[in-house]
């Protein structure tokens, strides 16, 4: 029977070497890190994954079927749980957000040309992308509705719109454009994707807009979230990805597995956020004991626990079946891990700071910048209520309506099982 929740000891020892390396090379750098210039940063980035390439652990997001060096679902699940401790991690081991969406996109979409002169090179980490498919004025929930547009004009396409929240685009090298191109196609066949390079006339970085992560946004940094103006903006007919209409169904590949791949570094933010708040309790006393002899805090650490133990089997669960039957069957599984996870991850959050008093909401400790940069969780890549929403109906359709009592009626079923009562009697007079 294969049914087994040990990792194979080639792969522990590949999870043993990327806990030692990011407990002893990138979470000691966390105290300063944000006071690097990206100047600085660059040769040191670049020294820490060329040792994370060495290892073979780089860029595990893309599948080997789409021409990626990843491992599956299930073993970047074990990856991004351990990635998932440190934020820089990400750009150290090439699964940052949202390049990893966009290669998935690309490398479901792309022609080889295009996987050329784009794919390769993100993969590569030479070139940066994001992703512009919310608009401010149309509910980012629902892009069966897009008000950007690109129009054919000879060989080129126009596009006109205005989008935001956009991450990364104020340094990305190329940014996806979700436009509409074919409005009879709608709702699900009437946008494309288009590639615009940084620097095309008629695309403006409208601004980095500051957020709970980054109140004080720095314009221009990686991570900032930007608004984007698109006037007259052209970009070659060779610039789209799959065919006119092709959009929302490539976007939707993107989006599958993002939002899994939120959650299992959201795991590892959680553990890494109940080990403070451990230490935390069986170091401080208060009214004459440990606040770890508190019963309220024991619930604390104790639900914590439970919660993140349920979270890593739904969420590993779920990567072994994308593994196993692909992403398309459990779309629905994949919103719900998002939803799931994502409020996991911050209650344990919050949990951490109510347990360190002043202290957990201070800067001195890292979980209250964590607690600001997760709470897009249950927002980004679609708002919870919309997973949840279709993960019920996914349910419900395997349902079928009834006339008159529930199928279980008790007093309904009480002729049936009388009868077959009497069948087992018969039948056991028989045999003995
Ligand atoms: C940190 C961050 C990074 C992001 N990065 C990108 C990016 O790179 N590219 C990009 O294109 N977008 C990005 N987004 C945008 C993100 O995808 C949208 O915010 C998200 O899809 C929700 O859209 P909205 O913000 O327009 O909210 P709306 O669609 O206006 O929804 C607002 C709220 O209404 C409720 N709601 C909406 N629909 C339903 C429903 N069907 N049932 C029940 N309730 C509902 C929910 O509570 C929801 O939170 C990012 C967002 C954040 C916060």
């Amino acid at each position: 029977m294969a049914w087994d929740f040990e990792t194979d000891p080639e792969f522990e020892a590949q999870l043993q070497w990327m806990r030692d390396f990011i407990d002893s090379e990138l979470i000691p750098l966390e105290p300063i890190f944000r006071e690097l210039s990206r100047e600085e940063w660059a040769p040191v980035k670049a020294y820490l994954q060329g040792q994370v390439k060495e290892r073979g652990l780089w860029g595990a997001f893309l599948d080997p079927k789409l021409g990626g060096p990843g491992f599956g679902q299930l073993k970047l699940a074990l990856m991004s749980e351990i990635i998932g401790r440190c934020m820089m991690s990400m750009t150290i081991f090439g699964v940052q957000a949202p390049d990893s969406g966009n290669m998935e996109l690309l490398a479901h979409g792309a022609t080889d040309e295009q996987k050329e002169r784009w794919l390769w090179p993100n993969l590569r980490g030479e070139i940066s992308s994001a992703f512009a498919l919310t608009e401010p004025f149309l509910a980012g929930s629902d892009p069966t509705v897009i008000g950007t547009t690109a129009t054919r004009d000879g060989d080129e396409w126009v596009i006109e719109g205005h989008k935001w929240f956009i991450t990364n685009a104020s340094v990305a090298d190329i940014t996806l454009v979700v436009a509409e191109t074919n409005p009879e196609g709608r709702p699900h066949k009437h946008a494309s994707i288009l590639i615009v390079p940084a620097g095309t006339p008629g695309m403006e970085v409208v601004r980095d807009i500051g957020t709970m992560a980054h109140p004080d946004v720095v314009e221009g940094r990686p991570g900032n979230h930007a608004e984007l103006r698109f006037r007259d903006c052209r970009v070659p007919l060779d610039h789209m990805i799959g065919a006119a209409g092709d959009g929302f169904v490539l976007a939707q590949q993107r989006l599958g597995g993002g939002r899994i791949h939120h959650a299992m570094r959201w795991l590892g933010q959680a553990q890494r956020s109940l080990d403070i708040m451990c230490e935390r309790a069986v170091s401080r006393s208060s009214h004459g004991s440990l606040l770890a002899q508190h019963q309220m805090v024991q619930d604390y650490v104790a639900l914590s626990h439970t919660e993140i133990q349920a979270a890593r089997l739904l969420t590993f669960q779920t990567a072994w079946k994308m593994d196993k039957y692909g992403a398309s069957p459990v779309c629905a599984e994949l919103g719900m891990i998002k939803a799931h996870v994502s409020k996991v991850v911050l209650a344990v959050l919050d949990r951490t700071i109510q347990v360190c008093g002043a202290l957990g909401y201070s800067s001195d400790l890292p979980v209250e910048e964590w607690y600001r940069g997760t709470r897009f969780g249950p927002i980004g890549d679609g708002p919870d209520e919309l997973h949840k929403s279709v993960l019920a109906r996914t349910i419900l359709k395997g349902y079928t309506p009834v006339e008159g009592w529930p199928t279980e009626h008790i007093p309904s079923r009480r002729p049936a099982a009388e009868e077959k009562w009497r069948a087992l009697q018969a039948a056991a007079a028989g045999t003995t």
